[in-house]
């Protein structure tokens, strides 16, 4: 078979979807900007991720994705740097309103995503926002106002902010739903199905989750377009 066969099976991918681009098997092989390459290298990191190097050349076609994959896999910069590719590709007006939202199911898990942003981010001049409850809105909504690249929100403050109108996602052209199904499981379903009411249809959809039920099924059905499905390891459903 091919190289990229052989290096699907040896770490167990599995891609379903039309004309699926061969895996980014090297940093080098990405093409990703300099400063970019950059931050991977002082990070210490020898080589993509499987999640990595399968979701990378999918994501960098603008095509949606549905990926599978435990925790731990690396799934943060999987969707991260294209979102930072798509902002050098097309940026707003951070002041109109973000162009890239990520919603996460938890306080913890926004602030880890929102930590990777802005250390991997930082060279390429992008900005993030992170909302969440249990803590006052007054420095959320002033960092908003500011402009921001990039919004990492629980869907719970994130409604409650969209009530008040104190941002738009009318900017938004690259969506990432990352642990869909504990959000599901958290009962946020409505919440995130009015938050993507809200944001353009026009856009980029990516979804990550770590099992693969009926009810995560069906959201994907409803929020992606066309997806490429990227499996990792064994899936439980
Ligand atoms: P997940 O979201 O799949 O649970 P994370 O994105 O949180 O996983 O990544 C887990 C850890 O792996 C983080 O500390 C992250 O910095 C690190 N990591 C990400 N990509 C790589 C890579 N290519 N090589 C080595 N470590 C990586
Ligand atoms: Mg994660």
């Amino acid at each position: 078979g091919t190289s990229a066969e052989s290096y699907r099976r040896r770490h167990e991918i599995t891609v379903t979807g039309e004309d699926v681009p061969p895996p980014f098997t090297s940093f080098e092989a990405t093409g990703f900007p300099s400063e970019l390459l950059r931050e991977v290298h002082n990070a210490g990191f020898s080589a993509p991720t499987p999640i990595q190097a399968q979701s990378w050349p999918i994501a960098l076609l603008n095509r949606d994705i549905v990926a599978i994959a435990k925790t731990g896999s690396g799934k943060t910069l999987g969707y991260l740097i294209p979102g930072f590719i798509h902002l050098k590709r097309r940026r707003n007006d951070p002041r109109l309103g973000p162009t890239v939202l990520v919603l996460s199911p938890t306080r913890e898990l926004a602030t880890q995503i929102q930590d990777e942003a802005v250390k991997f981010g930082r060279s390429s001049k992008i900005s993030c926002t992170c909302l969440y409850g249990g803590a006052p809105k007054g420095p959320q909504l002033k960092e908003l106002d500011r402009g921001t690249d990039i919004v990492v929100a629980t869907p719970g403050r994130l409604n409650d902010i969209l009530e008040m109108r104190r941002v738009s996602l009318h900017q938004i052209s690259f969506l990432v739903l990352d642990e869909a199904d504990r959000m599901l499981d958290m009962g946020f379903e409505p919440q995130i199905r009015k938050i993507v009411k809200e944001v353009p249809s026009r856009r980029q959809t990516l979804m990550y989750t770590a099992t693969w039920p009926k009810e995560v099924r069906k959201i994907a059905a409803d929020l992606l377009m066309n997806p490429v499905q990227v499996n990792i390891g064994n899936v439980d459903e």
